[in-house]
């Protein structure tokens, strides 16, 4: 059977990545998919685990190349997904997690009809901003850049299939774990399984 894809989506600071982070720590069977991109690492990143940093040269022959499922410019920097990586894993059944920002998961969404798409956001727009301004990543231009798109960001939660408000991170990343335990247990997703107890032949020739 293929694996699943799960997007996460949602606007920076809503928590995603501590989430996603936590979940592949305590679940197995899911892979993360290490994005590439052209923006500048932070102290505490590692190359290849966080991201594949690249210059802007590198990103656009990989995109002229086709190496990219998506890809996306988000607050100024180029961000893709690996078309290679996802779909290799997705054929051999192993089952992916992506975090997106929120145009990169609407064109997934296009392509990829039964992945499940979850949207992170904050209790408030208000808490949002306190975040991003606490967790000092970012130069003030970029910061501004962030909240001011976080507003596009939160008017598109209706096209997700699942929302989790992360108000507290240990419950948000049960949450996620029960979204992809639960959508792994739907019964389309049994295939034979299914089909093998299907000798039952109804005596009164009533179909039930
Ligand atoms: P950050 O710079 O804070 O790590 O990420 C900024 C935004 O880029 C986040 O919303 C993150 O989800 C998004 N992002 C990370 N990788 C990709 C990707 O491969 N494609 C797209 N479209 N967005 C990405």
């Amino acid at each position: 059977m293929k694996g699943m894809l799960f997007v996460m989506s949602g606007p920076s600071g809503a928590g995603k990545t501590t989430i996603v982070k936590a979940v592949l720590s305590e679940l197995e069977g899911v892979e993360f998919s290490v994005s590439y991109t052209t923006r500048p690492r932070r102290e505490d990143e590692v190359d290849g685990v966080d991201y594949f940093f690249v210059d802007e040269k590198t990103f656009k022959s990989l995109i002229e190349k086709g190496e990219f499922l998506e890809w996306a410019e988000v607050h100024g920097n180029l961000y893709g997904t690996s078309k290679n990586f996802v779909e290799s894993c997705l054929n051999n059944g192993i089952n992916m997690l992506l975090d997106v920002d929120v145009k990169g998961a609407l064109n997934i969404k296009k392509i990829f009809k039964d992945g499940v798409f979850i949207f992170v956001a904050p209790p408030s727009f208000k808490e949002l901003k306190d975040r991003l301004v606490k967790r000092h990543t970012e130069d003030p231009n970029n910061l501004e850049k962030r909240i001011e798109d976080a507003k596009f960001e939160l008017s598109q939660i209706s096209k997700f299939d699942y929302l989790i408000v992360n108000t507290d991170i240990s419950a948000s990343v049960k949450q996620l774990e029960s979204i992809i335990i639960s959508e792994q247990l739907k019964i389309s997703r049994f295939g034979e399984f299914v089909g093998k107890y299907n000798f039952y032949k109804s005596k009164d020739g009533v179909d039930l």
